[in-house]
Parts: C-alpha cells; structure tokens; sequence
C-alpha cells in the first residue's frame, strides 16, 4: 500500500530538487571559471611564483590567502544579506534550514562567479607557488562541504579549546542558516568575532 506524502517529506524533496539543480550550475560555473584560469595560466597572463618555494614562504601564502579569502567573504556574506541582494540571490542557498552537503554548492550563479572569482583575481595581485594554491583550494572547498555536512563532527570540548575554536564547525555554520543574522564566516571565525556576529549554539 502506498503512503501519501506528507507536508515535511514534500518540502524536503522540493529542497533537494532545488538543492540539485543549483549545485549543477555551480559545477559548470566552476569549470568554465577553472578551465578559463587554466587557460590564462598558460598564456602567462596568470602568473604563478616561480621562485624556489621555503617551507616559511609556503606557510605565509596559505595563510594569507586563507585570511583573505575569509575577509572578502565574510564581506560579500554580509553584503549577501542585504534585503534586495537576499531575495534576489543569497536566497537559493539559504532554501534549507538544516544543511545538507547537496546544501554546500547550491549557489545562484552571480553568487557561483562572486566566490569563486576570489581566486585568479588573487593570483593576479599575490602570484601563489602551485602547490600553496593547490593546499588552499582543497582547504576552502573541503571546509565548505564539512560545513555543510549536517553533523557536528567536532567534539563538544573543541569549542572550549583556544584557536580550535576558530574553526568554522557544522554546527556553527548551521546556525547561521537557522538564524540568519549571525556566523557569517566560510572557514574561520576571525571576522565573526571582529564584529560581533559570531554565535556558538
Ligand atoms: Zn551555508
Ligand atoms: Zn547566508
């Protein structure tokens, strides 16, 4: 015998429907941006550093590009939640209150380029060694999904712990899509705590 649907499973099919369509403009998005960054890279008009890398020059591009990157979307995620800008694009990633990964990509296309154009507008201005740019890439993207993951993954004493602390937990970022007045940082709590917005449920 069949069982209707109710109202609960109809809005989480709609929001995985709607979660789906939007990561796969993200993806294609993304690779038109990588393979147009690649391209640049190649003709030279992206350079990389060339120079030998040290273990203390590596450890300094990271973590200015990790800072970086946190500074600007944190901005942008601000800016994002103006009323006009909400409604129009931040809206499509806020469709569920209760992230899922299918929630991580699932960007409207101008908000797709704003974030992932941080990248070869970086590399112009900072030239990265390849293997940093690679270390960020997998750190930004890997913390995003974790983000997003829907489980606290982190030990309740992780967020008593100094520095730890910091961190952009599952939980955290799941506040934010709760709330939606506070955590706006993607990786680390910096800015958070700067202004203000940071919230620990
Ligand atoms: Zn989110
Ligand atoms: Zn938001």
């Amino acid at each position: 015998m069949n069982i209707p649907e109710g109202p609960a499973q109809l809005r989480a099919k709609n929001t995985l429907r709607h979660e789906v369509r939007y990561t796969a403009l993200t993806a294609v998005v993304g690779l038109a941006m990588g393979a147009g960054a690649t391209l640049l890279v190649r003709e030279g008009l992206l350079p990389l550093a060339s120079d030998p890398l040290t273990l203390g020059r590596g450890l300094f591009e990271v973590g200015l590009y990790i800072f970086l990157f946190d500074a600007y979307f944190y901005a942008l995620h601000r800016l994002l939640h103006v009323k006009v800008l909400y409604q129009r694009i931040h809206v499509v990633h806020h469709h569920s209150t209760s992230p899922t990964l299918w929630t991580a990509l699932a960007f409207h296309p101008v908000e797709a380029v704003l974030i992932m154009g941080f990248m070869p507008v970086a590399m112009f201005l900072i030239p990265i060694h390849f293997v940093c740019l690679v270390i960020v890439s997998l750190f930004l993207s890997g913390s995003i999904l974790l983000a997003h993951c829907g489980v606290e993954v982190f030990p309740r004493w992780w967020h008593r712990v100094p520095l730890l602390n910091w961190y952009v937990t599952p939980g955290v970022h799941e506040a934010h899509h709760q709330r939606r007045d506070c955590n706006y940082s993607a990786t680390l709590s910096i800015f958070d705590r700067l202004f203000g917005t940071l919230r620990h449920e």
